[in-house]
C-alpha cells in the first residue's frame, strides 16, 4: 500500500488549507518586506534591488532617469497641525504621487518626507516632464489644498559610469537648487 492511500479527503481539505495559510504568509511577508509601513510605497531596499537591476540595462544603452521629491517646509506643517495630521499629509502625497506615475515607474518612500521616482527607459526631458506634472498635481489636489503643499523636485538621467549613488546624488544637488531658487520647482541635472 503506498502512503497516499493513507491520505483520505477531510486531510487532503486541511492540507490544501494549511498550504493555503503558507502561501499567504509568504505574500504578507514579501509585502512588508518591499514596502513602506506608512504610506504604502516600496521601501529603499526593494528601491534598490529593481534599481540595480535598471542600471544594467542603462549600461547598455536603455535611457534610465530618476527623480528626488521633498515636501517642502515640512517641519513647519508638523509643528502647526501636529504629527499625526504630518503623517496623513505623507500618506496623501504619496497616493498622488504613485498614481500620477506609469506603473513601471517605482514610486518609493527614501525617508522623512524624501520620496524617489524611478523612470525606466525614460530620458531626462521626459521625467523633468513627470516631475513637473507631479509638482502641479500635489499643488492643486483637493485632499491637501488646506494645507498649501508644495513640493520640490530634482530630476538627473543615467550617465555611463554611474552607480545608484552618483545618480542619487546628482538628483540631490538638483533638488538643492530648487530648494534654493524658491521651492515647489523642478531642477534637473
Ligand atoms: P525644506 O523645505 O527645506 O525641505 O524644509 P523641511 O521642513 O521640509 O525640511 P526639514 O528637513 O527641516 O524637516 C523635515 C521634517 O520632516 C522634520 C521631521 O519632523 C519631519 N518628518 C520626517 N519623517 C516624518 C514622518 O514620518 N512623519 C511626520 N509627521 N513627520 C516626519
Ligand atoms: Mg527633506
Ligand atoms: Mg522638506
Amino acid at each position: 500500500m503506498k502512503t497516499k492511500d493513507f491520505i483520505g479527503p477531510e486531510f487532503k481539505k486541511q492540507l490544501a488549507q494549511i498550504l493555503k495559510h503558507i502561501d499567504e504568509s509568504i505574500d504578507r511577508l514579501y509585502y512588508i518586506a518591499t514596502h513602506d509601513e506608512k504610506t504604502g510605497l516600496y521601501n529603499y531596499a526593494f528601491f534598490k534591488n529593481i534599481a540595480s537591476m535598471e542600471i544594467e540595462k542603462a549600461k547598455r544603452g536603455k535611457p534610465l532617469s530618476l527623480i528626488l521629491a521633498d515636501i517642502d517646509f515640512f517641519k513647519k506643517l508638523n509643528d502647526k497641525y501636529g504629527h499625526v495630521v504630518g503623517d496623513i499629509i505623507l500618506e496623501k502625497v504619496a497616493r498622488v504621487l504613485a498614481k500620477h506615475v506609469r506603473k513601471s515607474d517605482i514610486v518609493t518612500r527614501y525617508g522623512g518626507e524624501e520620496f524617489l521616482v524611478l523612470l525606466p527607459n525614460t530620458t531626462l526631458a521626459r521625467a523633468v516632464k513627470v516631475a513637473e506634472r507631479l509638482r502641479k498635481k500635489i499643488k492643486s489636489y483637493s485632499g491637501l489644498k488646506k494645507y498649501a503643499i508644495t513640493m520640490s523636485f530634482g530630476v538627473t538621467e543615467f550617465k555611463k559610469h554611474d552607480t545608484l549613488t552618483k545618480l542619487i546624488k546628482r538628483a540631490d544637488k538638483a533638488l538643492y537648487k530648487a530648494k534654493k531658487r524658491g521651492r515647489d520647482r523642478v531642477v534637473a541635472s
